[in-house]
Order: C-alpha cells, then structure tokens, then sequence
C-alpha cells in the first residue's frame, strides 16, 4: 500500500497538458492561454474623456472659482461614439461624455459637476490641469506590448482584456473529456421505483458534478451489471475520451472485476491501494496510454478519492499549476477519537474563532454516510497513527467548495 503523495506522484507522471487549441472567447473562462498575447492595437486606441463633462484648453480655466467663474462658449455635444472635426479654441469648449474622443485643441476635460449652466455658454467653476479626466491613447496598453504570457489563467478579467485586444478565438488548452461509468448490479436509475436489494445510482451524478467543477466535460455512459461482458463493452466505449473514471467494483468481493478486466484489456495497473481512509481501493492504470480511474463505490469514498486524486490530473491535463486543494489550519474544537493505520480524511464543519478556524467532525464517518460530506467545509489530514487527538489539536483542512454562498 502506498501513501497519497506516492500515489498522486503516479497519477501526475502519466498525465500531462493537452495541446492547445483555438475556441471562441465565450468559452474560454476557467481555460489556461496557450499561448503568448501581444496587443496588437493601443488600449484604449484614441485619447478620449475618462469624464462627463466639458473639453476645454486648460489655460482657460486658470483662477476658476465659484464666485470667479470661467464663461466658455459651448459649440457642440460630443457623445461617446461619435467623433467631430470641430477644434476647441480660446474661450470654447465642447460638452462631451465619458468614453469621447478628445477633440483637437483640447487638452483636458471639466467634469460637469465643477461647472453651471452649459447651454450655450458654460462656466467653470474650477481650474483643470492640462491632461486632467483624459485617458491617453494606450495607456493601458501599447501596441506590441506583452499582455498575457501563455499558462495564464483565464479569469474574468483576462477574457477582458483578451476581447479589448481584439483577441477573440485565442488558443487554450481545452478541457478534458472524461467518461463516467458506475459499476454494480445493485444500481437503479434515480427515478426507478425502489425495489428490494437495489439503490439509487448516487456516484454517476457526483462525479459528473465534480468533473464539472474543476474543468472537465462529464460523459456519463450508462451503468454495468458486475458481469464481465458488460464491464468491458462499457469500458472499451468510455476508452474514446480522454480519461475515464469508473465507481465501484475493484476491492475484495467476488464480484470486484473492475482491474481483472482492466488488465485484460492490455492496461497497466499503476495503483492498486493507497494508504487513506476513506478511499483504500484505488485502482489507478493506464489502458492504451488512456489514463484510467477506478474509484471505490462508497459515495464518500468515490468523492473523496476523486479530490484527491482525479481532481488534480484533471487540472494538470488543462495546464493549471495549483494542484493541491487549498489548507487552512485549525484547532481541533472537540477530541477526535477516529484511529487508523492509514491517513484520515475526516470530514469536518470549520467555524471562525478569536484565534483562526475550530473544525469539528460532521458525524459518523462511515464511507457511506455521504450526509456527512454535504455537511463538511473540509477535511481534515489525520496522518496515520495520529489518533485519537485531543481537543485544541492543531489539524490540517483541505478546502472544499464553500457551503453558502
Ligand atoms: P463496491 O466498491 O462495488 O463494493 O461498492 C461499495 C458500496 O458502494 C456498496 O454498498 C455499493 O452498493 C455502493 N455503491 C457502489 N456504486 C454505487 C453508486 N454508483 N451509487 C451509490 N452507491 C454505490
Ligand atoms: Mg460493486
């Protein structure tokens, strides 16, 4: 039996970053840029008004005060979009609107809220510096210069910039496909009526959710019966995508066929068990150099061995560097009496206390007690042996997502 790390060294050797590809920019949030971005074009590309109000000559303004007003001429309207031919001279201005062209002999602009009056004839009300409200024509961004270095994740503020760029199909790395296939003959579709000795296909929702999630494209193929047949056909179809992820099937029962037929399918196995609990039965292999996972049944297992372990090829294969779920520490809030010979994974609720985070298990911690996981901020790493561990203990919690919103 090997450790997590060990094992998830394994998983991250025998995946690696797709090549990538041009998508609509629309589709590409959450994706990493494949490539360098240079502007091509200045941002903004014309010196406009970063303010509604009057483009003047600032040497107009000069000594403007509300009790010694300036008195321009007004010649126009200027709204955003529009452009002018008429120059600003001495004593004129222009009304103009955020966003507008600077007109030719302006050089600054009054915001409407320092001046009175404005038809025909305006009064300004405070002096201006020559450049003040005017954004200058790349001076977010020059023309030729580097914007985005390729491993970039693309957030939204990086599809902004991108569509200010002009930038509209940009080449990213795509996201993976990844089958899902649960496995036992035990499973009837959600909306079946019970019948005795059968349960609800929980994991093929799950993990399609948890695919989702970090990035991927879930394809759930139907369920196979523990039959060998059925598990093989079903393997061979999920073998067309990218990864495949199976529930169920590989730990000590006679009915566990799952790495009997992986290995007759040519795979290789990689992983057979790892030291944690839950989720022992690991099975990690590859099948025609398709990475394959096949994950215990228990709903909580399934789910945690997949934040630990598919989670990260996942956003390996999309070329994101931050692997690992995010920890905090915390202090244990009541003793946790949970002992194992392997690393723990214990579900806990986290608070904010007066100094840092209290976790506190979420209840019984059976591998199919999955109340306790929709419960759960985290979990927190018992290392094996650990336990049990008094109150006050400072633990370790790998995040999962936030429960409120
Ligand atoms: P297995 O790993 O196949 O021995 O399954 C372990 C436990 O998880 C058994 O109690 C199964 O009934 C249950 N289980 C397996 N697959 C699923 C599934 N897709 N949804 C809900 N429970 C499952
Ligand atoms: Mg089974």
């Amino acid at each position: 039996m090997i450790s997590i790390e060990e094992a998830l060294a394994i998983i991250l050797e025998n995946v690696a970053p797709a090549a990538p590809r041009r998508m609509a920019l629309e589709q590409c949030r959450g994706r990493v840029l494949g490539e360098d971005v240079s502007a091509r074009e200045d941002v903004p590309p014309f010196t406009n008004s970063a303010m509604d109000g009057f483009a003047v000559r600032a040497e107009d303004t000069a000594g403007a005060s509300p009790r010694t007003p300036r008195r321009l001429e007004v010649l126009e309207d200027l709204p955003a979009g529009a452009v002018t031919a008429t120059a600003v001279g001495a004593g004129e201005a222009i009304r103009i609107m955020t966003g507008a062209p600077l007109p030719a002999g302006a050089d600054s602009v009054v915001m409407v809220e320092n001046t009175r009056g404005g038809e025909g004839g305006v009064e300004v009300l405070r002096p201006v510096r020559p450049g003040e409200n005017v954004r200058r024509a790349g001076e977010s961004v020059r023309r030729g210069e580097p914007v985005l270095a390729a491993g970039t994740l693309l957030r939204p503020p990086e599809i902004g910039m991108l569509a200010a760029l002009g930038c509209s199909r940009p080449a990213v790395i795509p996201a993976p496909s990844a089958a899902i296939v649960s496995t036992g003959d035990e499973l009837i579709g959600i909306d079946d009526a019970l019948r005795p000795g059968h349960i609800r296909d929980c994991n093929r929702y799950s993990l399609a959710a948890a695919v989702e999630r970090y990035g991927g494209l879930p394809v759930p193929l139907s369920p196979a019966g523990d039959r060998e047949g059925e598990l093989k056909t079903r393997l061979e179809e999920a073998l067309s995508r990218e990864v495949v992820i199976t529930s169920g099937g590989i730990s000590a029962g006679k009915y566990d066929l799952v790495p009997e037929i992986i290995r007759e399918m040519g795979g290789e196995i990689l992983i057979r068990k790892v030291k944690m609990k839950p989720g022992k039965p690991l099975t990690f292999s590859l099948v025609g150099g398709t990475p394959v996972f096949s994950l215990p049944g228990n709903p909580v297992s399934v789910l945690v061995s997949f934040l630990q372990f598919v989670r990260p090829a996942l956003l390996k294969m999309q070329g994101r560097k931050n692997l690992e779920l995010p920890e905090v520490e915390a202090a244990l809030a009541v003793e946790c009496r949970e002992v194992t010979d392997r690393t723990h994974l214990v579900r806990v609720r986290l608070e904010r206390g007066e100094e840092g985070y209290l976790a506190t298990p979420t209840g019984p911690q059976g591998s199919g007690i999955l109340k306790s996981l929709v419960r759960a901020d985290g979990l927190m790493v018992v290392p094996p042996e650990a336990g049990p561990l008094p109150a006050g203990t400072r633990v370790r919690v790998r995040l999962l997502d936030a429960r409120e919103g």
